[in-house]
């Protein structure tokens, strides 16, 4: 634990944008706004920003960015070459941001993560704490098959031996502390609601309302989803490996047995009947080694795009500005 007094911190806010148009403005807006009160309650320092990061939208999202950070030193913008994913997006905000920050709150682009939870998350800090989770409090904003399909997600996940935190996307506050032990982890399938639990380090919850988006439609399309899923499995534990093993071995205990019963019938004579049994345990067998292949195909495509070693993003163009310190001065 920490021994010295925190100091106020410089805040960023990392802001992953995907084709969101609609809402930055008015996300701009009311993030720079709550940055100030922040500021003038003597919570963070003044040159605390919000870092955008725009992940290869297709609309106009880039050049509203641009403009907006024109405007107002508090705005800096990273833009990518391509669509990365949210993933990629708020580590690159956070890698960036952590060269002047000493917190960094990572929230989407929506508003639909209550962001007066700030306050929150910079008290914990200030007591201690290296890594602030935000919770959501109920999904009642959530359609039908997207709340269960969360619950089913997050029950499969512990079952599958991952420690993600129940009902925590992503909005989350790390210290510079605990950003430069999370750059050092190298690996090109970043998943991080189950990474950052296990670096350990000093953290807490912070509870917070989930409101209806802002404007536009949700990004995370149904295949990006999926992709998010099977990641955070396959990223995390190697527990459906054994699992396939397993029942491997389950399948030849039974299949003794079998061979000892059909080999008593063939002495007895009887070795006719049994057509129905034959089908049934030959599909059986073939779904249940596709199955399997499939998934060690799955951690073997991994292990391949591990051993390229390819950037995890790549960046664009990068907008930030001096804005003033504490002192009136130029930072
Ligand atoms: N996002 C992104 N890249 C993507 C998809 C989404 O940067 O490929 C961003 C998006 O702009 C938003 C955040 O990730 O700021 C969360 O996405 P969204 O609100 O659409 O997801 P939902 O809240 O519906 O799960
Ligand atoms: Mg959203």
């Amino acid at each position: 634990m920490e021994s010295d007094v925190r100091k106020i911190p410089v805040l960023y806010l990392v802001v992953p944008c995907y084709n969101e148009e609609e809402v930055v403005e008015k996300s701009a807006q009311v993030m720079s706004d709550k940055l100030r009160r922040l500021v003038s309650e003597g919570k963070i320092k003044r040159n605390s920003k919000v870092m955008f990061v725009n992940d290869g939208s297709r609309d106009n999202t880039l050049r509203l960015l641009h403009q907006i950070a024109a405007k107002d030193a508090v705005f800096s913008v990273i833009s990518f070459a391509g669509n990365y994913g949210h993933q990629s997006a708020i580590l690159a905000g956070m890698m960036m941001a952590r060269k002047y920050a000493d917190v960094v709150v990572t929230i989407d682009a929506d508003l639909q993560q209550d962001i007066e939870a700030l306050d929150n998350f910079l008290s914990s800090y200030m007591n201690g704490s290296e890594i602030v989770y935000g919770v959501r409090n109920d999904r009642h904003s959530d359609g039908f098959f997207k709340k269960s399909s969360a619950t089913a997600y997050y029950k499969l996940m512990h079952l599958l031996g991952s420690n993600v935190i129940t009902n925590h996307a992503d909005y989350r506050l790390m210290s510079k502390k605990a950003l430069d032990a999370l750059s050092e982890y190298q690996e090109t399938n970043l998943f991080l609601r189950g990474l950052i639990p296990t670096m350990g380090f000093a953290s807490d919850v912070v509870y917070f309302d989930v409101k209806e988006r802002e404007a536009g439609q949700s990004k995370y399309t149904l295949s990006k989803m999926l992709t998010l899923a099977m990641d955070g499995i396959t990223s995390m534990s190697v527990r459906p490996l054994r699992m396939i093993a397993g029942i491997g071995f389950i399948v030849c205990l039974f299949s003794i047995i079998m061979c000892i019963f059909s080999l008593v019938d063939w002495a007895r004579g009887n070795t006719v009947p049994g057509y129905t049994t034959s089908i049934l345990v030959s599909l059986m067998m073939g779904g249940i080694t596709l199955f399997s292949l499939g998934i060690i195909g799955e951690y073997i495509g991994k292990i391949y795009m591990e051993t390229k070693k390819r950037p995890r993003y790549i960046i664009d163009t990068f907008v930030w500005k001096e804005s003033k310190d504490d002192s009136g001065e130029d930072a």
